[in-house]
């Protein structure tokens, strides 16, 4: 299947003139997008101009108003293999009252795999493992979270979505207000979930360390898909094409060409 994948086999996610309207306000509109698998995809845009709608659209946490969503080829009213899809919301925050360790946060992630209080097993308790790993907190598993950095504790939920091992994974601004060191090593969790294949539709403001990683930016303005092509350099994200939502410039076309450029580094040089 992975060396002659029908066109069905490769489309992970699929919106056609998906719009969404909270309280008779219109906020998503005419919203196409194809991803495919493996894909690696930055999706950017001013602060409310909808990329968080568009993903709770695309995880059929917001029920679109009209048009369809199609994951892994079935509508999502017929999808129910919820595993295959991690996400890491936006300001989600670890932090409570309750002293919860590293690794419970983490175990909670393979929930959506395992009957409710059905004992771990060793493939699960591997998982969790290997989720730490690969966000490099092995090391803090019996620690509270509470006694973790904000970006620290941001990598935790990470890893929490890495244990269910998902296909598709979601992750809206996870970088938003976490230093730098922690910003690295997001970027090396996410090179790593690259290289097994998962595909990823990362939220950001700035790409930062993650830049190499992106293969395609699909750019949010005023609820509607502004740009959807090779990646841009934040600057160009930033500037007046894409900005504020008050500028008379013209919108560069949707560009339609959405064969996947896995592997083919030729846009890398631009940063
Ligand atoms: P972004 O993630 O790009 O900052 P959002 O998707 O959060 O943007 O928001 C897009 C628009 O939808 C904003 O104008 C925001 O105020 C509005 N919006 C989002 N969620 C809600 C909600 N639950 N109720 C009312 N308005 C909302
Ligand atoms: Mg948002």
């Amino acid at each position: 299947m992975l060396t002659d994948p029908t066109d069905r086999d490769r489309t992970v996610l699929e919106i056609e003139d998906g719009s969404v309207a909270i309280s008779g306000r219109p906020i998503l509109r005419h919203i196409d997008v194809r991803i495919e698998r493996g894909e690696f995809v930055a999706l950017m845009g001013a602060n409310g101009s909808g990329k968080s709608t568009l993903v709770r659209a695309m995880t059929g946490l917001l029920r679109i108003g009209g048009g369809s969503v199609t994951l892994f080829g079935a509508q999502l009213s017929d999808f129910h293999d919820w595993h295959r899809i991690g996400f890491v919301p936006q300001r989600a925050t670890a932090a409570s009252g309750i002293p919860v360790s590293v690794w419970e946060v983490v175990a909670s992630g393979r929930l959506t795999r395992r009957r409710l209080l059905r004992p771990l097993l060793r493939k699960d308790r591997q998982a969790i493992k290997d989720a730490l790993d690969v966000v490099g907190l092995r090391d803090r598993s019996h620690d509270g979270i509470n006694t973790l950095s904000g970006g620290q504790q941001q990598r935790v939920l990470i890893a929490r979505a890495l244990a269910g091992e998902p296909e598709l994974f979601f992750l809206d601004e996870p970088t938003a207000g976490v230093d730098l060191p922690n910003q690295q090593a997001l970027a090396l969790a996410l090179e790593t979930l690259k290289s097994r294949g998962a595909t990823v539709v990362l939220v950001a403001h700035e790409l930062g360390p993650m830049t190499p990683l992106v293969d395609r930016a699909i750019v949010m303005r005023d609820g509607r898909i502004a740009y959807d092509g090779p990646p841009l350099a934040d600057h160009e994200v930033h500037g007046p094409l894409f900005g504020a939502g008050h500028s008379h410039h013209h919108v560069v076309p949707v560009v339609d060409d959405h064969t996947p450029q896995l592997g083919l580094n030729r846009h890398r040089e631009h940063h």
